[in-house]
């Protein structure tokens, strides 16, 4: 397909407007370009045409089912789109007096209180655009909070199952990265924690149910173990799926987390963006919060708390990705209290269900029930055939489905994680598994078949590595 520019015809027009009737007004020269700008020039139709081809070709949860592990890409109700697109939300400007922007002030507080409500936290802000700008956010806050004690600690556990942004933004915020490995189940091993468990270390970033879908059983002794050394807990609520309106991290000994919004609160994500991560913690945190955070006056109005000394600053402009913040505010107001709980049971069951059928074909190494996604392994499949994970996966795209998440965690081989969420019905799920056992029954007989796939795109397989490393993101 070509590209917009490729199309472009000098001269070409895609509008037409009627003669001024007002004099040309000559702006000076400072304030205008030196030379045109490289725009394409194409008719409406051929603008539209473009746009609706490439829509076409796009994949999304929208199109069909999406069971990209982690991610969570669950069905968005199209009702938070409406409530999003509200003209006293889109037409706010961000800079206006809190006295004539009081309903959007109280959607940010309704949203915060409730967020501290599903997590047992006591403050927290929405500013983080994204998961990982959350985490970020939270070790900035870590670091604020020893400083103020007058302790030094420099480093931060993370596991070896741990979603790679932990350790990253943990190495931004200017800490040490101590890398423990789970044990033979896939869990958090605490002798080899309290080991590493020092007064130099900061905090443990923890995700559980962990990324290989298992609870941490354990989660009352790994608290104690941390703490006792005067360290904090931290929770990487990315998804909080599995457990929402069920247990709280701040229940379960956590003092500061992060929650995506974009991906448990059904807000769209992929591609980039825009996201939210909401940072929740703590009393004891609460000092070292970005501002400016939204309080309830005792007049029942709306406005800006005072500035705490000890903040950390801003760390986005203005209130983060506030139309994010209004589609998570619509959908955890649509679900309640109950919904929110049934939706964490649906996802657990549909991901039990979708395991115990996946087993029967493929190994899943950590036996048991899982929580809201589990992990798949095609080594075996590998070695007796010579497909891989990524194969199986480019396969299933010929099924008319998105593939899993392959090769993470990294402490599975071959790995392929699945999350089926609990928007999705049995009859999808049911389908799912056919297509993968069809798949799989392929290679066993054809496995070159498998390797070409996919043949239905119109790109089959790109070079991921040079996609990766040599982008050419302009002509
Ligand atoms: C997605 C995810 C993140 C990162 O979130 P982003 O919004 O992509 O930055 C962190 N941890 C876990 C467990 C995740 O699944």
């Amino acid at each position: 397909m070509k590209l917009i520019f490729e199309k472009s015809i000098s001269g070409r027009t895609g509008f037409s407007l009627p003669a001024s009737d007002v004099a040309e007004y000559k702006l000076s020269d400072g304030a205008l370009r030196a030379a045109a700008a490289e725009l394409p020039e194409v008719s409406e139709l051929d603008l539209v045409r473009h746009y609706d081809a490439l829509a076409a070709r796009a994949y999304g949860v929208d199109s069909g089912f999406y069971p990209l592990g982690s991610c969570t890409m669950k069905y968005n109700p199209k009702l938070n789109e409406t409530v999003a697109a509200l003209a006293g939300f889109t037409e706010l400007h961000p800079l206006q007096e809190p006295s004539s922007a009081q309903g959007a002030l109280e959607a940010i507080y309704t949203l915060t209180e409730s967020l501290k409500e599903i997590t047992g936290m006591d403050d927290g802000t929405l500013q983080p655009a994204a998961g990982a700008h959350g985490e970020f956010t939270s070790l900035l806050m870590i670091g604020a909070y020893f400083k103020k004690k007058g302790e030094k600690r420099t480093k931060i556990i993370v596991p070896d199952s741990a979603h790679g942004t932990n350790p990253a933004s943990a190495a931004m915020a200017g800490f040490e990265i101590v890398n423990i490995p789970s044990d033979a189940n896939g869990y958090v091993d605490t002798e080899v924690l309290a080991n590493a468990m020092t007064e130099e270390v900061a905090a443990f970033m923890l995700t559980n149910p962990n990324t290989v879908g298992l609870f941490e059983k354990n989660i009352g002794k790994i608290s104690r173990i941390v703490h006792d050394k005067g360290g904090l807990l931290y929770y990487d609520g990315a998804n909080l799926n599995a457990v929402m309106g069920i247990v709280r991290p701040g229940d379960m000994g956590f003092d500061i987390m992060h929650i995506n919004l974009h991906k448990t609160f059904s807000t769209p994500h992929g591609g980039g963006g825009p996201g939210s991560g909401p940072v929740l913690c703590k009393k004891a945190l609460a000092p070292h919060l970005p501002y400016p955070l939204v309080e309830k006056k005792k007049d029942g109005r709306f406005g800006y708390r005072k500035t705490s000394l000890a903040s950390i600053g801003r760390v986005r402009a203005f209130q983060g990705n506030f139309l994010v913040e209004i589609r998570a505010l619509a959908y955890i107001i649509a679900l309640g209290r109950e919904g929110i709980r049934d939706a964490a049971e649906k996802a657990v069951l549909n991901a039990n269900y979708m395991k115990s059928l996946v087993s029967e074909f493929l190994t899943a190494p950590h036996k048991g029930a899982c929580m809201h996604e589990f992990v798949a392994s095609c080594e075996k499949l590998k070695e007796e055939t010579g497909v891989s994970a990524l194969d199986v996966a480019k396969a299933l795209i010929d099924h008319g489905m998105h593939p899993p998440t392959i090769y993470f965690p990294l402490i599975v081989h071959e790995a392929m994680m699945f999350e089926p969420t609990e928007t999705e019905s049995r009859e999808t799920i049911d389908e799912a598994v056919a297509a993968l056992k069809e798949i799989v029954a392929q290679a066993k007989t054809d496995p070159e078949s498998i390797k070409k796939s996919p043949l239905t795109t119109p790109v089959g397989r790109p070079d991921e590595v040079k996609a990766a490393r040599k982008p050419i993101l302009k002509i």
